[in-house]
C-alpha cells in the first residue's frame, strides 16, 4: 500500500505537485487532553482458535495497535498462528478488526475492565475453549 507521502507526491490533479518531506511526522497534531482519553481507551483480550488459522497474517497487518505477531510454533495444519507481541499485552483496544478480517473465524477479542486488570497472558493469545 502506498504511503500518504507517495500518494500525494506529484499527484495533485491539474495543479502543482505536492511534495512532503521524507521524514514527515505521522501525527501532525495532538489533542491537548491526549493523556486523559488514552487512559479511557477500552481494553481487549484476544482469543484464538489456533488450529483454524491458516497463517495469512491478515489479523497481524490490520491490527491498528500492532498487538499481534505470528508465533514460531505451528498449528496442526502446519501454519504459524498469531500471538500477542512482546510488550503489547495491554495494547488491545477491542476494536474487532482482527476478527473482521480473519477468513477462518479463528480470532476475536472481548472487552475487559481496563483498570488494574491483567488483559492478556505474558507470551501468547488465549486459546478459546470449545
Ligand atoms: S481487537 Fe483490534 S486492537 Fe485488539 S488485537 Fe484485534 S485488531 Fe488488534
Ligand atoms: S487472519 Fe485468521 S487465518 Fe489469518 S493469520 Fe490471523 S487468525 Fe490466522
Amino acid at each position: 500500500m502506498a504511503t500518504l507521502a507517495a500518494r500525494l507526491d506529484g499527484a495533485a490533479p491539474g495543479g502543482a505537485a505536492i511534495s512532503l518531506p521524507p521524514q514527515a511526522p505521522r501525527l501532525l497534531r495532538r489533542p491537548l487532553d491526549e493523556a486523559t482519553w488514552r487512559a479511557r481507551l477500552p481494553r481487549g483480550q484476544v482469543h484464538l482458535i489456533p488450529d483454524r488459522c491458516k497463517g495469512c497474517r491478515m489479523c497481524v497487518e490490520f491490527c491498528p495497535q500492532q498487538v499481534l505477531t505470528l508465533s514460531d510454533a505451528m498449528n496442526a495444519k502446519g501454519y504459524h498462528y498469531p500471538v500477542v507481541a512482546a510488550g503489547k499485552q495491554e495494547a488491545c483496544v477491542a476494536c474487532g478488526f482482527c476478527s473482521l478480517v480473519c477468513p477462518e473465524l479463528a480470532i476475536f477479542a472481548v472487552e475487559v475492565e481496563p483498570a488494574g486488570v491483567s488483559v492478556a497472558p505474558a507470551s501468547a493469545c488465549h486459546e478459546a475453549q470449545p
